[in-house]
């Protein structure tokens, strides 16, 4: 009996590693899961999460699974070989790490390694908001802001691998704030979860409020600077969503990230906004929440493995 193909993709991010089967439809048929060991060191990390993988390839062969390939989504900036360019403060000694080669040599299995949040964006576009779409742009608001452009199914990495950095460029909501990045002013520092937290506190909110979700609590419950405070995020939002689709013009605009969960505290402001900003025909452009929830970097990150999914 011919072995049926499967793939293994993993989301590596700062605190936790998810791994799962994946089969060619895109159906995640196993998981597991464990922490990521982000102050042993770089080399280190890669070889435990190779250790996480030989998990799940063992049970797909108890299973007469063949694994094809393996596709990583990881925290940092990660070039063409899969090796880790630079990772800010993510993960200790992430920078120069070879990850790919690394899960390659300890397994013997193909390994291709990406951006997390450029897997995610394939991830929807597979399977998610953008299936089906010629171009789709993926912006995800949650502990930070990021996203990704993909075209004909394939991510812009760009010439430096950092295409898609949108919480990265200037928002005239940000003018003096500082961003996680070393910079200031950008849609980051206003936009983000915890940048809501942060401007609550700053209006003169509930001082011992304990974070994002306290303040989407109390916002639901009729606070009103917890209001004002995700309002003004949702501004700088929808405003940056504009300009965004001014300049890629995508077939699909899908939002994704905790804080496009605030649902009716956000969402509105965010599409009047946007329809604000963007440009005749640009205001039709489709915007869709994301769909598959913590599932897209797997998903996506399987798609570059050679002649494997079925799309
Ligand atoms: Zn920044």
């Amino acid at each position: 009996m011919a072995l049926v193909k499967i793939a293994l993709g993993i989301d590596l991010g700062g605190t936790k590693t998810a791994f799962g089967l994946v089969d060619a439809a895109g159906q995640v048929i196993d998981r597991h899961e464990i922490p990521t060991q982000a102050s042993a060191g770089g080399e280190k990390l890669a070889r435990h999460t190779a250790a996480g993988a030989a998990v799940l390839i063992e049970r797909a062969r108890s299973r007469n699974l063949q694994v094809v390939g393996i596709g990583i989504g990881s925290a940092g900036v990660i070039g063409a070989q899969g090796q880790v360019i630079t990772a800010a403060n993510v993960i200790k000694g992430w920078s120069g790490v070879p990850l790919a080669g690394i899960v390659r040599e300890e397994t013997g299995l193909p390994t291709f390694a990406m951006n997390d949040v450029h897997a995610h964006a394939l991830g929807e576009d597979w399977l998610g908001a953008g299936a089906g779409a010629e171009t789709s742009l993926m912006v995800a608001f949650g502990t930070g802001v990021g996203g990704g452009m993909i075209i004909g199914g394939q991510v812009m990495k760009g010439a430096h691998y950092l295409a898609g950095h949108v919480g990265h460029f200037s928002s005239p909501y940000a003018q003096g704030v500082p961003c996680t990045c070393g910079g200031e002013g950008h849609l980051e520092a206003v936009a983000a979860g915890p940048a809501i937290y942060q401007r609550y506190l700053k209006l003169g909110g509930e001082q011992s409020s304990p974070d994002t979700k306290d303040v989407a609590l109390r916002a639901r419950n009729g606070d009103r600077l917890a209001i004002e405070a995700i309002e003004y995020a949702a501004r700088a939002a929808g405003l940056a969503l504009g300009d965004l689709a001014n300049i890629l013009d995508p077939h699909v605009l899908v939002v994704s990230g905790g804080v496009a969960n605030l649902g009716d505290l956000w969402w509105p402001i965010v599409e009047a906004e946007f329809k604000k900003a963007a440009l005749g025909h640009a205001k039709e452009t489709v915007i869709r929440r994301a769909q598959l929830g913590a599932d897209a970097p797997l998903l996506g990150a399987v798609t570059v493995i050679p002649d494997f999914v079925r799309k």
